[in-house]
């Protein structure tokens, strides 16, 4: 059985304040449920939250990682460096990276192979921009990406692997795929994962949709058969928008 998981992605917004603020209202709120929950901070403020959500069953993580060990390469944070921090999680390949960092499905995998050889769970992100789906190529682009940046990985690594399905036309943009659609592509990504691996291992991830979700759409979305959670940007923010979400 797949259990829900909800997480929340802050981009970069918030000081470590004002994490704290969130932090201590959030737990207020948050009763530990059959759901799972996260929160991918910024770097600066991944300890505090780890120190503040100690116990509570809501999970942190980072919202990207280099996949060298170590290196002349500044700027970047290695796994060993966030482990030290202790943090669960790690978003890897979100489209904003992909779009303005120059990530590739290459760096992806490097990125999740790194990780996997840690105790930090990845997050992957595919999906296809607004182009691609008008073009219809969206099953293709998706699971192309799947297939890249599983490349290489086992079976018994690839079930810890949570992916979300974020088309980049309804990130930041207040338009959701409809419930339809995204259950359509994360139908097409285990598919494709099944195709890897085989439909025993396929069944066991976890496969997320991202993309406005907010309080309002989050019960329909979160009904479909094919969606195992969400990936929430901007209404992650605001802790009684996030809980909302949370108990759809
Ligand atoms: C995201 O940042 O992954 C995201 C889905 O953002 P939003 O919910 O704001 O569209």
């Amino acid at each position: 059985m797949r259990i829900p998981f909800i997480a929340g992605n802050w981009k970069m917004y918030k000081t470590i304040a004002q994490a704290r603020a969130f932090a201590d209202e959030f737990k207020n709120l948050y009763h530990d449920t059959d759901v799972k929950t996260a929160i991918f901070a910024p770097y600066t403020q991944l300890e505090t939250l780890v120190e503040a959500f100690k116990g509570s069953g809501i999970g942190v993580g980072a919202q990207n990682v280099h996949f060298a060990k170590e290196g002349a390469y500044t700027g970047e944070v290695s796994v060993a460096m966030l482990e030290e921090i202790g943090v669960d999680y790690c978003l890897v390949g979100h489209s904003e990276r992909r779009q303005y960092f120059a990530e590739t499905d290459e760096s992806v995998n490097l990125k999740l192979k790194a990780l996997l050889e840690s105790k930090i769970l990845p997050v992957v992100c595919v999906g296809e921009n607004l182009e691609e789906r008008e073009a219809g190529k969206e099953e293709v682009i998706v699971s192309g990406q799947i297939r890249a940046d599983f490349d290489g990985i086992c079976e018994a690594d690839a079930e810890k692997i949570v992916v979300a399905y974020e088309p980049v036309w309804a990130i930041g943009t207040g338009k959701t795929a409809t419930p339809e659609q995204a259950n359509q592509m994360c139908k097409c990504i285990r598919e494709t994962l099944a195709d890897i691996y085989d439909e025993e291992t396929a069944d066991k991830i976890i496969i997320q949709y991202g993309g406005s979700v907010k309080p309002e759409n989050a019960t329909e979305i979160m009904n479909m058969e094919e969606i195992d959670g969400a990936l929430v940007g901007g209404a992650s923010l605001e802790p009684l928008k996030f809980i909302e979400i949370i108990n759809f």
